[in-house]
């Protein structure tokens, strides 16, 4: 019997399913979920001692790596002078224009706990700002578990979204319309039919929530323009590619600028952090200066600012991203050549400290549907054989993997080989 076995049996006596966030539940891979003792730099080590090699990272969070010396001695500073003050600190000036600084397009910045509410609250001031309810997202982009934003298509193309939870009112879902990923024709069809009530179009600028799949060219730069033609917002939800994809995220990478931004995962280094930011004129839109509401009582926490701020300050070093880059790239490739010499057929997409790897012949995955057809099943059996030579990946076939500046080349070469091994087995 293992620890982790006794702890996942406690833990399902007073948490739905053991865990507090579904996908931490390994539904997509089968058998138990691992809980987790400690983590330093890229390893995490589970609660009977066993050590891997972690491109979970948190699920993004952690890029300078777990337990960060500098970042835990920021830390355990800031938590001497409380916890929680509820009250304005200048930290969280420090955070604010840190960010607008990093992220050009990014004037003014709220603060939240998490990247859920940064998406919810981009969405209603989307709404209120431009006086419409209807909103267009992508078929496998996630943004949280708002309301609005847990909706899946309709049958057919151009119909109006539906829960894709019970307890989403169907009232609420038909405004979320649901486009597939890479296709600006039909969110040009979309908006020439209801351009004018259509508050926002929110995207993933490289999706990380379906694997990792890239914007095609031009996209990014279409969504940019439908959004002007018809007078509405343009979201980049860049919680999870946000500090990662480049040090000014994705809209950096491809040069294309969003009217608000919503971030998560990194900008808090690990602590519960979220933020909205953009355009002066959109932001000035929020409570108290404008009408609509939003707040929180742990926003801009102290602790969680300093974790983010040190975070903040080590990726901006010269180098950390193409090191990053480099680093995913050549885990990536090497992959790729295993499955190559084992006879198994692979795709991969990486942009920056993400990526993803697929079980399919496609020659190329770019949407929800191509993402579908990559067989799960080989997947699952992929990830448990790589567990047991140490290294941890996302438990889903529908999350991209996180690179850490503390992965050595040791690190990624260790991973290439037992990949080799275990694709050998498949
Ligand atoms: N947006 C994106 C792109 C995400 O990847 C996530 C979380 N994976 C969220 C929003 C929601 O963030 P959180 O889990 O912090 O609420």
């Amino acid at each position: 019997m293992t620890k982790t076995h006794e702890c996942f049996e406690a833990a399902q006596k007073h948490i739905p399913g053991g865990v507090n966030s579904p996908v931490r539940a390994f539904r997509g891979v089968g058998g138990e979920p691992i809980f987790m003792e400690r983590a330093q730099g890229a390893y995490i080590y589970d609660v009977d001692g066993n050590r891997y090699i972690d491109y979970v990272g948190s699920w993004g969070p952690m890029i300078v790596g777990h337990a960060h010396p500098e970042v835990i001695e920021a830390v355990r500073e800031a938590a001497l002078n409380g916890l929680s003050f509820g009250a304005p600190t200048s930290l969280e000036t420090e955070m604010a224009e840190r960010v607008c600084e990093l992220v050009p397009s990014m004037d003014m910045v709220r603060m939240t706990s998490s990247g859920s509410e940064a998406t919810m609250s981009a969405i209603r001031l989307a709404r209120g700002f431009t006086g419409r309810d209807k909103i267009v997202k992508f078929e496998g982009c996630y943004h949280g578990h708002g309301d609005s934003l847990l909706v899946k298509a309709g049958s057919g193309a151009l119909t109006l979204g539906v829960p894709s939870s019970p307890g989403v009112p169907a009232s609420l879902a038909e405004h979320t319309l649901t486009v597939p990923y890479n296709d600006l024709e039909q969110v040009q069809e979309t908006f020439s039919r209801f351009g004018d009530q259509i508050a926002c179009i929110i995207v993933e600028p490289v999706a990380g929530n379906m694997n990792c799949v890239p914007p095609a060219p031009g996209f990014l730069e279409g969504l940019r323009s439908v959004c002007d033609d018809h007078g509405a917002l343009l979201i980049f939800d860049e919680v999870m590619t946000g500090f990662r994809v480049a040090r000014g995220g994705a809209q950096e990478l491809y040069g294309v600028k969003p009217d608000l931004t919503t971030l998560g995962k990194v900008i808090g280094g690990g602590m519960p952090v979220g933020a909205l930011g953009g355009r002066r004129q959109v932001m000035e839109y929020l409570s108290p200066l404008g009408p609509v509401y939003q707040a929180g009582t742990l926003s801009g926490n102290p602790i969680a600012m300093t974790a983010g701020l040190k975070t903040l300050e080590i990726l901006s070093a010269p180098g950390f991203h193409d090191d990053l880059t480099a680093k995913a790239e050549t885990l990536v490739s090497g992959i790729l050549g295993e499955a190559q010499k084992a006879g198994v057929p692979m795709a991969a997409n990486q942009v920056g400290g993400m990526f993803g790897l697929f079980f399919t012949d496609q020659p190329q995955v770019g949407n929800f549907q191509q993402v579908s057809q990559c067989d799960t099943e080989r997947f699952g059996r992929f990830f448990h054989a790589m567990l047991d030579k140490g290294v941890y990946l996302a438990p889903s076939a529908f999350e991209a993997g996180f690179m850490s500046s503390s992965h050595s080349a040791g690190d990624v070469e260790t991973t290439i080989r037992a990949a080799g091994e275990v694709l050998r087995e498949l």
